[in-house]
Formats: C-alpha cells, structure tokens, sequence
C-alpha cells in the first residue's frame, strides 16, 4: 500500500512509519523539517526504500500542494492517508482566561490541517484501492467527554470528527473508508511517560482498522484504535 502519513517524524507518527515499513507498505513520511528527519530514524529508513521523506506543514496550504505535487510525481496515487499531526497547547484555561490565538492555532492544526491534506490529495487517493482516510482523533473530542481536556484541543477534535462522519457519506458511493480513531492514551511526547500503552500497541490496531481485520460497527466513524465505538 501507499501511504501518506503526517507528523512521521515522532510519536505515533513515526510508529505508523515503522510499522509500515514492517508490513512492506511504501510510506510517505510527512514531516515539518525533513533536514532534521533525515539525521534522525527516519534517515535510517531511507535506506529500506520503501519510504520518501515529504516536507508539510499542515497549516500552511501551499506546502500540502507541494506535498502533493511531489507525491503525484513519485507514485501517481495512495491508498491510505492517515492524518496524524496534532498539537496539545498547554492551556487548561478557564473560559474567562481563554487565549482565542492558541483556540485558532489548535483549529488550524488539528482540523483545518486534515482539511487541507484531504481537499488536495483526494484524487491521488481517488486511483489507489482498498482506500482509508484515517484522522487520528481524541477521546477529548467526544461530547460525553467534556470533563476531560482543555477547550482548544477538545473542540477542534470534535470537529474533525464530524468532519470524518460527513466524509463518510461523501465518500460511501466510492467505497472510501474513513475513520476518526482515538489512538488510545499513548506514551508520546504528547501522552507523556505514564500513558497506558506504546506507539507500536496503537500503531498495530490502527492498521488493523485499515486492513479491515477488525469489523467496526457503531453507528458513527469515530472508533478507539481497537475498532471499538467511541461515544460522540
Ligand atoms: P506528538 O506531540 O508526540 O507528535 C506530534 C506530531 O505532529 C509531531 O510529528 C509534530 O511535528 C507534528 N505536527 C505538529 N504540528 C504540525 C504541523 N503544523 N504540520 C505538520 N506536522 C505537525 O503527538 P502524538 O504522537 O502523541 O500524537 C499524534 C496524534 O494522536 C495527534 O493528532 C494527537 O492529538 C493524537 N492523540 C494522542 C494521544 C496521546 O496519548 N499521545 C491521545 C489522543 C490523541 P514536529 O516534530 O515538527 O513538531
């Protein structure tokens, strides 16, 4: 498979690289800086050639159609696109105190990022097969949630989700699967060392989801990565 995987250079990112490249998957490894990717793992993963380092910065336009532009060009399609990239401002503000910079900063990541990925390289994953179009979530963006979480990174989450559940009906004629995955609590830079589990662990069910090995049967697209119903 062909896969397009943003913010690859850590985290779940790079355990989605990993794991993909275990697989035999071709991995298009989205990161900010691919100077600095290339001296780190993702450099060593070079070598499999079975992976092509793609400079994005998912809030900034020009740089997805860049991105896209080299992809065409290389491959000509894909068949999974996992929007990954994600950013936690520490801000568990209050209302009153609330920084509206960092509610938009967390909106331009968060969901218009995954917007503006799937807006340009719909058609390349249009000529793939088998396709997923996998926006990594939160259990933060789940309404029956609201205690948990601070207002920025909740409500751009909630978000992405309902954008999931209406590229779902968009894409049912094609037979595009599109999932919003709650990755689990997992030990990143962004879950901190005492989560619950690894980035292999969430990695693995993941591509359980895009493999279809796991049936997924709630009534929305918005699943843990065990493929379990989330509540909206
Ligand atoms: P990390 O903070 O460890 O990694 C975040 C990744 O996103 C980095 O690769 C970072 O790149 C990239 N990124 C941030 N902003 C941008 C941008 N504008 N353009 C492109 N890439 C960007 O997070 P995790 O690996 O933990 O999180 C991955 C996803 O999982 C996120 O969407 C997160 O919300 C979600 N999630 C994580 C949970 C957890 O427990 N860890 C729980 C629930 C959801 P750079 O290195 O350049 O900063």
């Amino acid at each position: 498979m062909n896969i397009f995987i943003t913010g690859a250079n850590r985290g779940l990112g790079l355990a989605l690289v990993q794991k993909g490249i275990e697989r035999g998957d071709f991995i298009f490894a989205g990161v900010r800086s691919a100077e600095e990717a290339e001296k780190g793992i993702l450099g060593d993963l070079n070598k499999t050639g079975q992976l092509r380092i793609v400079q994005v910065d998912v809030a900034d336009e020009a740089s997805v159609v860049k991105a896209k532009n080299e992809i065409e060009k290389s491959a000509g399609f894909l068949d999974v696109i996992i929007n990954n990239a994600g950013i936690l401002l520490e801000s568990d503000k209050s209302i009153e105190e609330l920084d509206l910079n960092e509610c938009m900063k967390s909106f331009d990541v968060n969901t218009l990022g995954p917007i503006r990925v799937i807006k340009h390289l719909l058609p390349l994953l249009e000529k793939g097969s088998q396709q997923s179009i996998i926006n990594i979530s939160s259990d933060a963006g789940s309404i029956s949630n609201a205690y948990v979480g601070n207002y920025p990174y909740c409500l751009s989450k909630v978000a992405l989700n309902l954008l999931s559940e209406k590229l779902d009906l968009y894409l049912k004629e094609k037979e595009i699967q599109v999932l919003s995955i709650h990755p689990g609590w997992v030990r990143t830079d962004m879950g901190g060392e005492k989560a619950a589990i690894s980035p292999e662990t969430s990695s693995e069910g993941i591509y359980r989801l895009i493999d279809r090995s796991v049936e997924v049967n709630g009534e929305y697209v918005f699943v843990d990565y065990k493929g379990q119903p989330m509540k909206i």
